[in-house]
């Protein structure tokens, strides 16, 4: 039987007799929403045609049951006991407000039904009263609202989770540790920061792609996120940073033990294509208490422990003590002093002569840069140098330093030494930049410099940095200018004489370390000499540096060393003090302990401005 078949008007409460009920019917008939009749049992006296297409069940079908037996999916049904028992409250909440819920279609599909819910009473008898519901199909909108609500969970996602590892990031981790619980927990001493490096990572992505970097990050954030009890968080807080809050509820003990499983799990080897990757990690560690009293402390804690692990050899955990925090402050007040220093130019060059052992003659020069630090007074290199290579302020030193030298090589001119060469110190930094060939050409030129003048010392070990390739197009620039290239501190890393030959180099220059163990040790010497006659072969130079002993400068003559420098001949000075001892050197009538017999720069007359 369907509706058509189905005489509406015998529903009790809508029996018409007049012109007005019959339109009102004519209304309820075409209304587009369900209308459904019911007494205060619920059970369905009448449905109008909408309320038929919506559960695909006649009026005839539904007439007398009870909804709740065949609209409700069954895991919200309630019981056949609870069904008959129902019964309307005249009073309920229900007849306020709209109700969604899903319903049943008599073909078993699904859809949101939006329903009102209203009691009419027909007569005073209580008997009279009916409840009048209307039902709207709102799949639509509820799927609507239900995927923008996915939406705005997966953007506050997005927002807290790193894109590639899937864990916290900083913005997540920031609200973290300000959480009210968390931080009773810190106030507690049950709170502790791992914050975790993983060692040499840039040589995986330099070496073997970003496709194994990533590879990599993911398996940090794989075994950080096993290790991760429920109430910890693993975030990445960098590139290849990352940091696990740890819940401690036993005490801060625990937090080794914890940093123990993150380097045994980073430690399991990872496949990446055909290869077998493994992977260390430094680890820096903080509980709460070790001296820090909010999140962020915990942090900062952690890192200069970090550093701490990473300066003695990686691979290790180190806890925060009050002596690694006082390094720490060391540190950023450096930094904080060095960026003033490049700003307000607080560096000078000390020069050291160099000693040709052929003709006796002073030869050149070689550029040191220093820091007159206001407070600190004269600093050398050692003190700065590295610092200011993490702080991205080399290259601007480097600059400095070539500027000074320069200017000092044209104060050599005019004080009557224009035949000294200068030997400037470059770092990678410098070298990197694409702009450095062309400023030091112009830096020549505006001085009437001579480039075959100046050399160019690059270190050994910046050669193998893994930018060798950058370097060695550096260096092809720097020579088509004219300026000589030397290779520093030869034999303290890994190229030898197996770069010399690729690598056109004018000149190298022994170690001090090599230089310091003429004496004792016949090996080396064989070494030595053979080196130097190697060079003299290829048509390089030699600078034996550190040369301290009348012994080893009697040795370096026999090897037919060219040239040498070190604190035998003199110490690094300021410029003033070198124009002195040139000419000190030259007056003296014979050899001094620095001096050879023959051992003379010879001031020549006033010159006029070179070139
Ligand atoms: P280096 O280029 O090997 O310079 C030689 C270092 O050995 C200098 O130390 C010098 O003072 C020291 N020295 C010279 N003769 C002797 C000796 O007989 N015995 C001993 N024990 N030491 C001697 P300094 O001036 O402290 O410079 C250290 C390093 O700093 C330099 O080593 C160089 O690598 C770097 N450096 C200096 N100036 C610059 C610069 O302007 N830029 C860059 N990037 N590095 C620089
Ligand atoms: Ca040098
Ligand atoms: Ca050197």
């Amino acid at each position: 039987m369907t509706h058509q078949d189905t005489d509406h008007g015998t529903a009790p409460a809508l029996a018409c007799a007049d012109a007005g009920a019959a339109l009102f019917h004519r209304i309820v008939a075409g209304a587009h929403d369900g209308i459904v009749v019911q007494d205060m049992d619920a059970r369905i006296e009448w449905v109008n045609p909408a309320c038929e297409r919506l559960y695909g069940w006649t009026l005839a079908d539904m007439h007398g049951r009870k909804p709740q037996e065949f609209v409700l999916p069954p895991e919200v049904r309630p019981t056949a006991e609870d069904i008959a028992r129902f019964r309307y409250d005249p009073d309920s909440a229900l007849f306020r407000r709209y109700q969604l819920g899903r319903h049943i279609r008599r073909d078993g599909s699904t859809f949101w039904n939006q329903q009102g819910f209203a009691l009419i009473a027909s007569g005073p008898d209580p008997r009279d009263r009916r409840v009048v519901i209307t039902c709207r199909d709102v799949t639509d909108q509820v799927s609507t609202e239900m995927a923008l609500r996915q939406v705005q969970v997966d953007l506050r996602h997005a927002a807290h989770h790193d894109d590639l590892t899937g864990l916290a990031n900083r913005k997540r981790l920031a609200e973290h540790l300000d959480a009210p619980d968390i931080r009773a927990e810190i106030a507690r001493g049950r709170l502790g920061v791992l914050v975790i490096d993983i060692d040499k990572f840039k040589d995986i992505n330099d070496t073997l792609g970003h496709g194994a970097g990533d590879r990599t990050l993911a398996h940090v954030a794989h075994a950080l996120a096993r290790v991760a009890g429920p109430r910890d968080l693993a975030c990445r807080t960098g590139g290849d940073e990352f940091l696990l809050v740890c819940a401690l509820p036993d005490g801060a003990a625990a937090l080794d033990a914890r940093a123990g499983e993150v380097l045994c799990a980073l430690g399991q080897p990872l496949m990446w294509r055909d290869q077998t990757i493994r992977i260390g990690a430094s680890i820096g560690a903080c509980a709460a208490g070790d001296g820090a009293t909010t999140g962020e402390e915990m942090i900062q804690c952690a890192d200069a422990a970090l550093y701490d692990a990473k300066a003695r050899g990686r691979g290790r955990m180190i806890h925060y003590t009050a002596n690694l925090g006082r390094a720490q402050r060391a540190r950023q007040t450096l930094a904080r002093d060095l960026r003033e220093a490049v700003s307000h130019d607080q560096f000078t060059i000390h020069l050291q002569p160099q000693l040709s052992l052929a003709d006796g003659r002073i030869c050149g020069c070689e550029a040191l840069i220093r820091w007159n630090h206001p407070q600190r007074g004269l600093l050398a290199p050692a003190a700065f140098l590295d610092a200011a290579d993490g702080l991205g302020l080399l290259a601007d030193i480097d600059y400095r330093s070539m500027t000074m030298a320069l200017d000092a090589l044209r104060a050599l001119d005019e004080a009557g030494y224009p035949d000294l060469t200068m030997s400037i110190n470059v770092s990678a930094a410098i070298l990197a930049d694409v702009n450095y060939p062309g400023l030091l050409d112009w830096a020549l030129q505006s001085r009437g410099l001579n480039p075959g003048r100046i050399c160019i010392e690059v270190l050994e070990t910046t050669i193998l940095d893994g930018s060798g390739a950058d370097v060695m197009s550096a260096v092809a620039r720097l020579k088509r200018l004219g300026v000589r290239v030397a290779l520093d501190d030869f034999g303290t890393g890994y190229a030898g004489l197996s770069h010399m030959a690729s690598f056109e180099v004018d000149a190298i220059k022994l170690d001090r370390s090599m230089i310091a163990r003429l004496e004792q040790d016949p090996r080396n010497r064989v070494i030595v000499r053979a080196i130097i006659r190697l060079c003299g072969l290829l048509r390089m130079s030699v600078v034996a540096e550190g040369v301290e002993t009348e012994a080893q400068r009697a040795m370096l003559r026999r090897a037919n060393c060219p040239v040498i420098q070190g604190y035998g001949l003199a110490r690094p000075m300021p410029l003033d003090a070198l124009i002195g001892w040139l000419r000190t050197r030259a007056a003296a009538p014979g050899p001094g302990p620095a001096n050879t017999p023959t051992a003379t720069a010879r001031p020549v007359p006033a010159p006029g401005r070179a070139r």
